[in-house]
């Protein structure tokens, strides 16, 4: 490589510099400070680690991946895997902020910025890549109905088509979504698909009678089922694939690679399957094998 002597005495400068800023007296600033870390200036992670805190949108609702506890904090698989994100960010659990997102609302909060990841059971589809972008797919979940214990008339989507049979969902879910082809007339569903706006208040309607299914992925819906004292049972088998990812903001590709990799490191490392034991996996014994990331 040929340098001409502008350069090479530049580069000499730099170089003496960079010595003198190693062997320095005080050590400098940017490094000290619990949790810091070294992230590219200019990079969410740089960002994040330096304001030490992270906003994380969940579910508040779901038993097994997002639930709001007693002591006010939400529990689950996503709130751990939450956790491990924010911790590879040198941000410790109690400067984690976590807001209730909503099947609906996750698109517009990760644009709006008020939440910097969300991480609540999204499954990646490229309508919402328009939008948003997505690390993982982190887990692999599959549509599923759950109806009354002592009922036996459903026994898949299928079971929709006659139309005297009602079925509940969330607004801005795929599940909501995917449902309607079943029904008896899938361009106007009418009273035969209702929308809430959280899938407890789905619960709500299928113990009340008010409708007879609830329809979403079948992790979501077995923690309910066991949470029920035998009322509720799954029927049929899962009839999509849901895969899980952690939504970004759109273009913010460099925290993409970076959720990615820290997704890639805890399969191997145990923390992965831990998380899985400690929430979910109290509701599904299976434990999954950490799906291959898609870095598109
Ligand atoms: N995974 C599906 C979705 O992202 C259903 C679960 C949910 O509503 O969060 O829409």
């Amino acid at each position: 490589m040929r340098m001409t002597r502008v350069a090479a005495a530049a580069a000499a400068a730099a170089l003496a510099l960079t010595v003198a800023a190693c062997g320095g007296d005080d050590g400098g600033d940017a490094d000290t400070g619990a949790g810091s870390k070294d992230f590219e200036a200019g990079t969410t992670m740089a960002r994040l680690n330096e304001a030490q805190k992270i906003v994380i949108g969940t579910k508040f609702d779901q038993p097994g991946f997002g639930l709001k506890g007693l002591d006010n904090k939400p529990a689950g698989f996503d709130v751990e895997i939450g956790k491990i994100i924010a911790g590879e960010l040198g941000i410790p659990e109690d400067k984690i902020e976590y807001i209730e997102t909503p099947s609906a609302v996750r698109e517009e909060v990760l644009e709006q910025g008020k939440a910097d990841i969300v991480v609540a059971t999204y499954t990646i589809n490229d309508k919402r890549k328009e939008r948003i972008d997505f690390a993982g797919p982190y887990y692999v979940a599959g549509q599923h109905i759950m109806v009354r214990s002592d009922d036996s008339s459903i026994t898949g989507p299928d079971s929709f088509k006659a139309g005297d049979k009602k079925v509940c969902s969330v607004q801005g879910s795929t599940p909501g979504d995917n449902i309607k082809q079943y029904l008896a007339n899938p361009a106007s569903p009418g009273e035969q698909l209702v929308l809430f706006d959280g899938y407890q208040k789905c619960v709500d309607a299928l113990t009340n009678g008010q409708v007879d299914a609830v329809t979403t992925d079948n992790v979501i819906l077995l923690g309910y089922v066991a949470n029920s004292d035998g009322k509720f049972k799954l029927t049929g088998e899962k009839f999509t694939e849901e895969p899980y990812g952690i939504g970004v903001k759109k273009g913010d590709t460099a925290f993409r690679d970076f959720i990615n990799d820290t997704l890639e490191k805890i399969y191997a490392d145990g923390r992965y399957e831990k998380a899985w034991k400690d929430t979910a996996g109290k509701f599904d014994e299976n434990v999954p094998q950490g799906p291959a990331v898609n870095r598109y």
